[in-house]
């Protein structure tokens, strides 16, 4: 007999490849050319040190060694994005926790100072964001928040997060919301088996004051490194799709590593040395010029050839691009989805059928 959660996981992978189809087919109609330039973001990471070491992470399969970014070099790095007209400045790291940096706010006011002042955003565990340190990042310039934990509860936190840090979590986000104002945009990002769990208070009190609450349902394994233990806490891996158009992390701009290093890809080019990894003094001379004819560039050809970097290749997390590129491979782009999609429900089912799969199923309470 087909157990509930798998039949949630079924429901899951097909909910997954209906948005995924859709948004191929709206990506047909996409407008045929790009109407902006090829560069909107730029991010560093402000530490690859972390307080916490999720499952779902690859903090622990880091092989950099801990340190803060050189504030100089951050300073750098605002001064050629401001060069290259970009907008919008990310703060959240590849891993690591970014309030761990004590000099942040000096990079922030940095940031937002004129000219061409960049809105500046970062996701944080929440830990050390305590009323006052949230004053002091919103003082500084920073409008978008977004805080990453499980479901209110200490051993939850402590199997998924593998911190003892929940209560001091809590206390952070009640104290914010005591003095919490419209105008910076903040979230929380939810990671829990938990059936219910938009039912405690603290979700509930966060939503009536604006913020956006949001549970992550299935996630990127980092190349396979996270499937088990994550499977093991209830946390669904994410299908894998092929990969026909450029990921849209090739559009928006570069990630600098706390130690100089840069990528095209902060989502999974864990130490920089993937084939997605750029050359930082270039980044630094002319951004704009990397992105539109330069590294960047050559790597979207390599997607458009079938030829997309191997970190890619196994990578749950891409999301591709369809402004500005032939409609034929837009085509393609839907005809691989659809065949996945298939062979994904298709196994899924088949697996389903086999029984259950020794996980656990999340909590009913
Ligand atoms: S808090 Fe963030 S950086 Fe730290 S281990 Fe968890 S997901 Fe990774
Ligand atoms: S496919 Fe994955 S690894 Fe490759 S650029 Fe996109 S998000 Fe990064």
């Amino acid at each position: 007999m087909i157990t509930r959660s798998e039949v949630e996981r079924i429901g899951l992978h097909a909910a997954f490849w209906a948005a995924t189809l859709v948004r191929d087919l709206r990506g047909l109609a996409a407008p045929a050319r790009l109407d902006r330039q090829p560069l909107t973001d730029v991010n560093f990471e402000p530490t690859n040190l972390c307080n916490a070491n999720c499952v779902f992470c690859g903090y622990q399969f880091q092989e950099r060694s801990h340190a803060p970014i050189p504030v100089e070099l951050g300073r750098e790095i605002i001064a050629a994005a401001k060069r290259a007209g970009v907008t919008r400045l990310g703060l959240t790291p590849m891993v690591g926790e970014p309030l761990v940096h004590r000099r942040l706010e000096e990079l922030v006011r940095e940031a937002v100072a004129p000219p061409q002042p960049l809105q500046v955003g970062l996701t944080t565990n929440g830990i050390l964001l305590d009323p006052a340190r949230y004053r002091s990042l919103v003082d500084a310039g920073v409008t978008s928040f977004t805080v990453s934990m499980t479901y209110p509860d200490a051993d939850e936190y402590l199997r998924i997060y593998r911190s003892k840090k929940l209560k001091q979590l809590v206390a952070n986000l009640e104290g914010i919301l005591d003095v919490y104002e419209p105008g910076v945009t903040f979230s929380l990002g939810i990671r829990t088996p938990r059936r219910d769990w938009e039912k405690h208070p603290l979700f509930r009190r966060a939503r009536a004051r604006g913020w956006e609450v949001v549970r992550n349902r299935l996630y990127d394994d980092w190349s396979g490194r996270t499937g088990a233990v994550m499977e093991a806490e209830g946390l669904p891996t994410r299908p894998n799709r092929p990969k026909r158009l450029p990921c849209l992390m090739t559009i928006a701009g570069p990630h600098f590593l706390s130690d100089g290093r840069a990528t095209a890809c902060g989502c999974r080019d864990l130490d920089g040395k993937s084939d997605l990894a750029l050359a930082p003094a270039e980044l630094l001379d002319d951004m704009l010029a990397v992105y539109a004819t330069g590294a960047v560039d050559r790597l979207r050809e390599r997607f458009r050839a079938g030829d997309a970097p191997e970190i890619c290749q196994s990578c749950r997390h891409y999301n591709p691009t369809f402004v500005g590129e032939p409609l034929g491979l837009r085509a393609q782009q839907l005809a691989a989805d659809v065949r996945a999609a298939v062979t994904d429900l298709a196994t899924t089912l088949v697996a389903a059928g086999r029984g259950p799969r020794e996980v656990a199923t999340g909590s009913e309470t």
